[in-house]
């Protein structure tokens, strides 16, 4: 990366130490790099702050503060990461450092040209969302075992619906299928037990973070 590419800025909501809630790589001490803005509003977002706001910093400064914590699991989140033309720059140079590098991104906004050593956590927006509409579905055919398609699932209307997806493009044959209960809305054990009888086969999953610390930003 040039000495100008470097000092390419993103607008930064927050940058943070914790473990990693949700995805394949939960429990791992995480550095989460959180950009500014988004242009979804999902009826359940719980990082609102992240809309607008935040800080200008350079690549290289956010590499520096990344550094500091001594992490192996960098995570890029938002927001929505991709927005920011920048974020693609920063993934890979995080890539090039040797950190295990994760991308969270709402499923919105093309994927194709992350690097291809970035974990892309994709976002398929549910009905209950009210972003289905957002679902670029185009990007469903980049999507390899490396990757992960997280489902967030609000009701049973929710949940027969992403079944439904699942089914009619193959998606258990392409990647790992997360299904996640929103927080205090759709029951856990409910979630749970459909899943079993219909013989799903996704991966069940809990916000690590929002069961150890609630909703506690930067954390
Ligand atoms: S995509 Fe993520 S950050 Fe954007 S509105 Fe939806 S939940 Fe919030």
């Amino acid at each position: 990366m040039s000495s100008n590419e470097r000092a390419q800025q993103l607008r930064i909501s927050e940058i943070f130490y914790s473990l990693q809630g949700e995805s394949r790589s939960v429990g791992w001490p995480t550095v989460f790099i959180r950009l500014t803005g988004c242009p979804l509003r999902c009826n359940y977002c719980d990082t609102e702050y992240a809309f607008t706001g935040g800080e200008s910093i350079a690549i290289e400064s956010i590499l520096e503060q990344v550094a500091q914590f001594g992490a192996h699991h960098v995570c890029v989140t938002g927001g929505e990461p991709l927005a920011q033309k920048g974020c693609l720059k920063l993934l890979t140079e995080l890539c090039d450092l040797g950190y295990e590098t994760s991308l969270e991104t709402s499923g919105a906004l093309d994927i194709s040209t992350v690097d291809e050593r970035v974990v892309r956590v994709v976002d398929v927006k549910t009905p209950d969302s009210g972003e289905s509409s957002r679902n670029l579905l185009e990007n469903l055919q980049y999507l390899t075992a490396r990757d992960q398609l997280k489902f967030v699932i609000c009701s049973r209307e929710d949940y027969e619906w992403s079944r439904s997806i699942i089914a009619e493009h193959k998606l258990s044959e392409r990647c790992e299928i997360l299904f996640s209960p929103i927080h205090e809305a759709q029951d856990p054990t409910e979630l749970a037990e459909w899943i079993l009888e219909d013989r799903l086969h996704v991966r069940f999953q809990l916000q690590l973070h929002k069961l150890l610390w609630r909703e506690t930003q930067g954390r």
